[in-house]
């Protein structure tokens, strides 16, 4: 083939990589928009979308956690597939940490998972405990605030994981898979 022609379709591989890249970068920041929403991408945290037995035994769990003081706040339940497989894709084509090894199907697509995290404010930072860990996010700036916040979480951790198995389902927070633990995450067994 000439060198023309190659050239030409040299530069239209790499201007469809770049289109292709920005793209994927956009859809990191689709969450909440009017488009993400309208790709099914969005994050469901209602009770109700769950399968009705997984559902009951959820809000046993959460009023036996109020009864001892912890404040539960459901954060997802259900996923659509388009959903999941935008989870899936963060950390590998687009930016962002691994946060899944499911790529399709999986237990909140089946609507028998949910993510609950602790509710309580932070005493000094916005935002609630989930995932991860305020002295991790803010290392040398962490506070003592920051510890005592992370030692609450993982009071509500703890106490979550009893309630969970206590009512027959699986807690992520036993999982020890190259992900580590998933403390939020309960599932049907
Ligand atoms: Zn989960």
């Amino acid at each position: 083939m000439p060198v023309v022609p190659l050239l030409i379709l040299g530069v239209g591989a790499v201007a469809l990589w770049v289109l292709l890249a920005r793209a994927d970068q956009a859809a990191a920041y689709l969450e909440g928009s009017a488009v993400g929403a309208a790709l099914g991408l969005d994050r469901v945290d209602d009770l109700g979308e769950l399968d009705a037995e997984v559902r009951s035994q959820i809000e046993r769990v959460y009023a036996r956690l109020r009864a001892r003081g912890y404040t539960p706040l459901v954060w997802e339940t259900y996923r659509t597939p388009a959903r999941q497989a935008w989870l899936y894709a963060s950390g590998r084509t687009r930016e962002g940490s691994v946060i899944t090894n499911v790529q399709a199907g999986g237990a909140h697509q089946d609507r028998l998972a949910v993510d609950t995290i602790d509710g309580r404010s932070h005493p000094s930072r916005p935002g609630y405990y989930g995932w991860g860990s305020w002295a991790a996010e803010y290392g040398d700036q962490a506070t003592d605030d920051d510890h005592q916040a992370d030692a609450g979480a993982r009071d509500f951790f703890t106490a979550y994981g009893e309630e969970i198995e206590a009512e027959g389902l699986e807690w992520g927070g036993r999982w020890t898979g190259s992900l580590g633990s998933d403390d939020p995450h309960a599932e049907a067994a």
